[in-house]
């Protein structure tokens, strides 16, 4: 029987390249978006049209009974979920001294309490089938912190620690966590990054440019994959040489 995988945050970005890359390996997709429900609905109809069975579902994820009533609305369709990648995500630039409690809130319920939500949710099913692949997405600030992003660096180290504890705990059950770290990738989240910024951080990186969202996704579906399955509580850094 196919697998089922649930990827949050993937209306766009890294996660709907993770959707589209998961079912080319026969998976069944599960869709999550928070608001573009458009998009979504245009991935799983893209999704139909390549052969692989899809539905979007909405819920967000900082949202625990939201979370619960996706993971049933996806058992209804297609029985457990066997994949997880929580791609979900927010970004903001700010000064520490001026971020406001609900924005640091608001950035550790995204990423932290999401992941918590989503792993709760299904977790249940893997342990039962004693198998599953939880990929959590980091960020390379989540490994050696960003200037003026402490919420989001906090909050992406937190997820780091989250995974090896997993790992941790969840190995004998059969169950791989792993992490997926991006550096600078052009998806919607830099789209306010000036070109001086771009060609800036092109300039610092070993490999001399942004990555795409396709080559973060690839990542995420290796370690989804049975060719990961020695592998756990591991983070892989696709960043181009920027953090070694
Ligand atoms: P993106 O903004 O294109 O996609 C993020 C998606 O998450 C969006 O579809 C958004 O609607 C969704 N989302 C946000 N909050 C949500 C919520 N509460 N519930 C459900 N969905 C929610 O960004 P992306 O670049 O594809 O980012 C994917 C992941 O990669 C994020 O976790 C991000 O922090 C991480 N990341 C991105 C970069 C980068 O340079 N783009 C670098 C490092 C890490």
């Amino acid at each position: 029987m196919a697998q089922t995988a649930l990827i949050t945050g993937a209306s766009r970005g890294i996660g709907r390249e993770a959707a589209l890359l998961l079912a080319r390996q026969g998976m069944q997709i599960a869709v999550n978006y928070r608001e573009q429900r458009g998009s979504a609905d245009g991935l799983v109809s893209l999704l139909h049209r390549q052969g692989a069975d899809a539905i979007a579902i909405q819920a967000d994820v900082a949202d625990r009974e939201q979370v619960n009533k996706m993971v049933h609305n996806i058992e209804q369709a297609f029985g457990g979920v066997d994949v997880l990648v929580h791609s979900a995500g927010i970004a903001q630039q700010k000064l520490f001294t001026n971020i406001a409690p609900e924005e640091w809130r608001r950035m550790f319920a995204v990423h932290v309490d999401g992941l918590y939500h989503c792993c709760q949710a299904v977790l249940p099913h893997m342990i039962h089938q004693k198998a599953g692949r939880i990929v959590t997405v980091s960020s390379m600030w989540g490994e050696v912190g960003a200037s003026c992003e402490v919420h989001y660096s906090a909050a992406k180290a937190a997820v780091i620690g989250m995974t090896k504890a997993l790992a941790k705990e969840l190995g004998p059950s059969g169950i791989t966590v792993n992490c997926v770290s991006p550096g600078v990738i052009d998806t919607d989240m830099n789209a306010l990054l000036t070109g001086e910024t771009k060609a800036q951080l092109c300039e610092e990186t070993p490999l001399c440019r942004i990555g795409t969202a396709r080559e973060a996704a690839e990542a995420i579906a290796f370690l989804a994959s049975d060719s990961a399955a020695f592998i756990t509580g591991q983070v892989l850094g696709v960043n181009g040489g920027i953090v070694v």
